[in-house]
């Protein structure tokens, strides 16, 4: 059986062995050491969990965010249209499509938070990028609906809740 399948909880961050940091455009990133297929699980991350949002956090819940843990998922940079995507439940990262070797590994902050606690403006050069990367919240209805299918369980039942008051007319 394969580490990456251990039962939960998860107690140290697994990650592949065809991933490595290295410096990038944007300081240290992950990176693919060789290609990857889509759907390969690239990372596992140890179950640590805080109550506040802080730099390396992802958000699960209104006061639930897995904290960073100082290995190498620390280091994955944002993209607006980025390579993975993390799958919520098992808090394991996912290539979404193949990646070449050499590549950068991203992922979409905006999948995971409301309101970032580390606000910053993106260069990732995406045609649709969204520039002032805040968190979910501050992207208009339409940027919100074509996230849903990718953000976390948390982000798309608060899009639920705002549903109703966007269709008020008053
Ligand atoms: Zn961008």
């Amino acid at each position: 059986m394969d580490s990456a399948l251990a039962p939960l909880p998860r107690a140290q961050t697994w990650s592949s062995a065809k991933i490595a940091l290295l410096p990038g455009a944007e300081g240290i990133g992950v990176f693919a050491r060789e290609a990857i297929s889509a759907g390969e699980v690239l990372l596992a991350l140890a179950h640590v969990f805080v109550a506040h949002a802080e730099r390396h956090t992802i958000q699960l819940d209104a006061h639930l965010h897995q904290a960073g843990t100082g290995e190498i998922d620390d280091f994955l940079n944002h993209s607006c249209a980025p390579n993975t995507a993390l799958d919520f439940e098992r808090l394991e990262l996912r290539a979404v499509r193949p990646i070449a070797a050499g590549e950068e590994l991203s992922f979409n902050y905006l999948s995971s938070e409301w309101d970032m606690a580390a606000p910053f403006t993106c260069v990732c050069g995406a045609p649709h990028c969204h520039r002032l990367i805040r968190g979910f919240r501050h992207l208009n209805a339409e940027q919100q609906a074509a996230l849903a299918p990718v953000a976390s369980a948390y982000l798309r039942r608060r899009l639920a809740e705002l549903r109703p008051l966007r269709a008020d007319p008053a």
